[in-house]
């Protein structure tokens, strides 16, 4: 009996010291946009310099969770650390990518002049553009493959452009955690490939990546960790342990084909 108590405070110490070095820990966090619960006293522990999914069907909560991540949406109850801190000190260090759908480009606004919407931070509201804010800008344009449309307007460009170009945005912020959500949806093959070997360099070099995720097929090869929801939290962990054909059957129930789910463990090896 004793022994489960010192079991249990142990447990206890473990979660609080992940908690403070964690990217983004999250805990008993509810989201409503009316009566039903979008996230349900969801715990998230992302851990430092991997790449993780957020994996779901849809409507399980994917987006609401990372909104709410970021204080866009606000919690019916939860709390929210990054890097051991309170979000509200921490923005500065998250840079987020969103649904692309949810943008509306009808404004016309250059493509150099949406990366360097990423350096406003640094550049504070009044703060004058000099020289080395664009030679940042073109550079992250580059690492996206993008370097030649600095000056397009951005509403012109292909769905699998603009992704890329959102991608050089949060690059220019030169952020420790990045969130983004379903940057590989509707892109052309040579975009994801461009845009996977970004968020791997961003891993290489010690960040934190966080990407809500829609093709099963491709988890196992971009993603150390699986977060899977569905309103609730199904799993969480490394891939090989926490997205197997039980998870993605208690994540997906009849929506899922057994024959996929099967395809999915041999993929997975
Ligand atoms: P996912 O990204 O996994 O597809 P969402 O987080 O977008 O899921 O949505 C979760 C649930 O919350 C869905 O049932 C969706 O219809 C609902 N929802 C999302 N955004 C809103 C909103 N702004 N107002 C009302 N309901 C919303
Ligand atoms: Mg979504």
């Amino acid at each position: 009996m004793r022994q489960t108590v010192e079991l249990v405070s142990n447990q206890g110490t473990t979660a609080d010291q992940e908690m403070d070095t964690s990217p983004l820990a999250i805990r008993g966090l509810t989201v409503t946009y009316g009566e039903k619960p979008a996230v349900f006293s969801v715990d998230m522990t992302v851990e430092p310099g991997k790449m993780t999914a957020i994996i779901g069907p849809n409507g399980a909560g994917k987006s609401t969770l990372l909104k709410a991540a970021l204080g866009i949406v606000p919690p019916v109850s939860g709390r929210v650390q990054v890097f051991g801190r309170p979000l509200e000190a921490m923005r500065a260090r998250i840079a987020y990518v969103p649904q692309r759908a949810s943008i509306d480009w009808d404004f016309p606004t250059r493509v150099i002049d949406v990366v360097m919407m990423g350096l406003y931070r640094e550049l504070g509201l009044l703060g004058r553009i000099r020289g080395h804010h664009r030679t940042v800008a073109r550079d992250c344009l580059d690492r996206v493959g993008m370097g030649d449309f600095a000056d397009r307007q951005i509403g012109q460009l292909s769905g699998g452009q603009q992704q890329r170009v959102f991608l050089a945005r949060a690059l220019a912020q030169d952020a420790d955690l990045y969130l983004l959500d379903e940057p590989f949806a509707g892109v052309d093959a040579a975009t994801e490939k461009a845009i996977i070997t970004v968020l791997k360099s961003l891993r290489a070099a010690g960040k934190s990546v966080v990407v809500v995720h829609h093709d099963l097929a491709t988890v196992a090869d971009y993603f150390d960790n699986v977060f899977l929801i569905n309103t609730r939290k199904v799993a969480e962990g490394p891939v090989a342990e926490a997205f197997t054909p039980e998870t993605l059957q208690a994540a997906y129930g009849g929506r899922l084909a057994t024959a996929q789910i099967d395809q999915l463990a041999v993929v997975q090896g």
